[in-house]
């Protein structure tokens, strides 16, 4: 890849939704008779079947009622396997008659990231709380459109960052807002996998779709130094750059990047596509702990520096992110993991991208 990708956005976000009025934290609209909200998936991919769905068949609070999918081949096998009448069948053209149907009361975005602006936006108009996977999009710009979005219309609207409901990393993330081995002095963090995306059309190597590492990979250490952290940083800085570029050309298969805080904290991190790691490590005045693996869908563990151990948590990740969720629709909470969270991280994104261009130069935020 070089330093210089020139992207093509081909989405636009409504302008609608960008002058929609700003709420604070919206009153929203509580489901009344149901014990269990009924969810839609929106985009049948690897990690909708794989994770969401099987996911879905364990929660107490919220289960799988509805798909939308543009590819009619794979309705029959999900109608099959999970029960799903055809009265809750959508695609991405009808996917908006959704505000007519009880039967859904949350929308979950699993599409390519440079379309979750868009399908998010379309769920949050039918009046439908709105869960969007991670990257939440593809700059701040379309990220404050679903917010505004989720706003105008009293959904709630959480990012799918399942690591901050795993009890482990609630516990570094706990350590941090105590202080509890004292001032911070370094944190670095890493996640990435060796892999291949060897199908041209894959939306991993299409910079228009939110490809490339640090999108994909990227935003784990980032939302994992924040919030170990407790911290917003000041500046950042990174370098991107592909070796494997008859795949990676357009987007990067490595990044890696610095992030500066208030009095001189510095944290690493590094993501790839064609290296694998897995960590989260903190080291503080007195003491240190971290997180390996960080980010696996199970057995993340972890140790600190006086010898306690943080075993990994038997449960299913994706259900109990998708119940923590469903809860705080119920109860009218704040969840977990606000829009405002997946924001944060694409500014972040973005300056590092901006900073790779300009030879790793600091980028203020
Ligand atoms: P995938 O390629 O397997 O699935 C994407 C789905 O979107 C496919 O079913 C595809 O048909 C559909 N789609 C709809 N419109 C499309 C378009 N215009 N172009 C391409 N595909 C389109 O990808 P995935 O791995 O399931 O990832 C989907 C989302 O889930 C991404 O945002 C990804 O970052 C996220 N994800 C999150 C986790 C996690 O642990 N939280 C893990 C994997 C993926």
């Amino acid at each position: 890849m070089s330093n210089n990708i020139t992207r093509k956005r081909f989405l636009k976000v409504t302008g609608s939704t960008l002058a929609a009025a700003s709420f604070g934290f919206p009153s929203i609209i509580i489901p009344k008779r149901k014990e269990k909200l009924g969810v839609a998936l929106v985009g049948l991919g690897r990690y909708a079947g794989g994770q969401l769905a099987p996911g879905l068949q364990e929660t107490e609070h919220c289960e799988l009622r509805g798909i939308v999918t543009g590819t009619p081949s794979k309705i029959p096998e999900w109608q099959g396997q999970y029960g799903i009448p055809d009265r809750n069948v959508y695609n991405y053209d009808n996917m908006h008659e959704i505000a007519n149907n009880d039967d859904i009361d949350v929308v979950y975005i699993v599409t390519p990231p440079g379309i979750h602006a868009r399908d998010a936006i379309v769920g949050a108009e039918a009046g439908k709380h709105v869960w969007c996977e991670k990257p939440m999009a593809m700059d701040e710009e379309e990220c404050q459109a679903i917010i505004d979005a989720a706003n105008a219309n009293r959904v709630q609207l959480t990012i799918g960052y399942r690591m901050q409901h795993e009890p482990n990393t609630q516990t570094i993330i706990g350590f941090g807002k105590e202080r509890t081995y004292g001032r911070i002095v370094s944190l670095s963090s890493g996640a990435g996998y060796s892999g291949s995306h060897p199908d041209p059309e894959n939306w991993r190597r299409n910079p228009d779709l939110g490809g490339g590492a640090l999108y994909d990979m990227g935003v784990y250490p980032i939302n994992a130094i924040r919030h170990a952290a407790q911290l917003e940083p000041v500046a950042v800085r990174g370098r991107q750059w592909s070796e494997r570029e008859e795949m990676y050309s357009d987007v990067d298969e490595f990044t890696d990047f610095e992030l500066r805080f208030e009095k001189g904290l510095v944290a690493t991190g590094e993501t790839s596509f064609g290296k694998s790691t897995n960590y989260l490590d903190v080291e503080c005045e007195d003491g240190w702990y971290r997180l390996r693996p960080m980010q696996p869908y199970r057995g993340v563990q972890g140790e600190t520096s006086d010898g306690v151990e943080l075993p990994p948590d038997p449960n299913h990740q994706q259900a109990r992110q998708m119940d923590n969720d469903a809860l705080a629709i119920k109860e009218n909470k704040n969840p977990i993991v606000p829009g405002e969270d997946g924001l944060a991280d694409i500014r972040i994104v973005k300056a590092i991208m901006e900073s790779s261009r300009r030879d790793g130069e600091w980028i203020e935020l």
